[in-house]
């Protein structure tokens, strides 16, 4: 990434086109739909998934929501079996951007949620999947590829919240959990989009 300047915005609009970011690897999922007239898009939903649950790297979440995943494959995925969803956006271990679905488009990632006063947040949220497991920490070059990602989404897109699958759908989900370090991701962004106001949730706590 290029130093920030105040032509930022200017220069990422360029990236996406139909909702797909430029700087993304590109998989298109089948699992999404259109979304509500009207819909403002104005939330940043942060999770995280690794499959089978602690195994990086195995292209099986790819597989997921393409759903290409091979159920018999591992005892864990019977519990899951026939499951179809999606995420805009998947971020690798390595820092690596995968996109599944338009961001114009309905991914299917956050499930009954609210909101911001506002239920259904698949309708007008963009999802992003950190590779990992709730409860363990996150590697340095996921951070910077998620501040770049949310840099570039907010030079396209009205966002102006962003929280966490736990935040959204508390008791039932609790993704991604206390090894990710929200005031890390608040600093950075704060430093590179001075014009940009996130919103954090209000008891978005450091790792313990
Ligand atoms: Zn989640």
């Amino acid at each position: 990434m290029p130093d920030p300047t105040p032509l930022a915005q200017d220069l990422l609009q360029p990236l996406w086109q139909a909702g797909w970011y430029g700087a993304a690897r590109h998989l298109a999922s089948p699992n999404f739909g259109p979304r509500p007239e009207g819909a403002q898009i104005d939330l940043v939903v942060i999770h995280s998934i690794s499959l089978p649950p602690g195994q990086y790297g195995t292209g099986a979440v790819q597989q997921l929501f393409t759903n290409q995943l091979d159920w018999d494959a591992h005892p864990y995925y019977q519990g899951i079996r026939g499951l179809e969803v999606s995420s805009h956006f998947f971020v690798t271990r390595q820092g690596e951007i995968w996109q599944f679905v338009s961001c114009d488009d309905r991914a299917w990632h956050a499930g009954v949620s609210q909101w911001r006063g506002r239920d259904r947040c698949n309708d007008d949220s963009i999802g992003i999947e950190l590779e990992g497991l709730e409860g363990l920490s996150f590697e340095a070059p996921q951070y910077q590829a998620l501040q770049q990602l949310c840099s570039a989404i907010a030079a396209q897109y009205p966002v102006h919240y962003i929280a966490g699958h736990e935040h959204i759908a508390p008791g039932r989900k609790q993704d991604p959990g206390p090894g990710f370090d929200w005031q890390r991701l608040q600093q950075q962004l704060g430093s590179v989009d001075g014009t940009q106001s996130w919103e954090f949730p209000p008891h978005a706590s450091p790792p313990a």
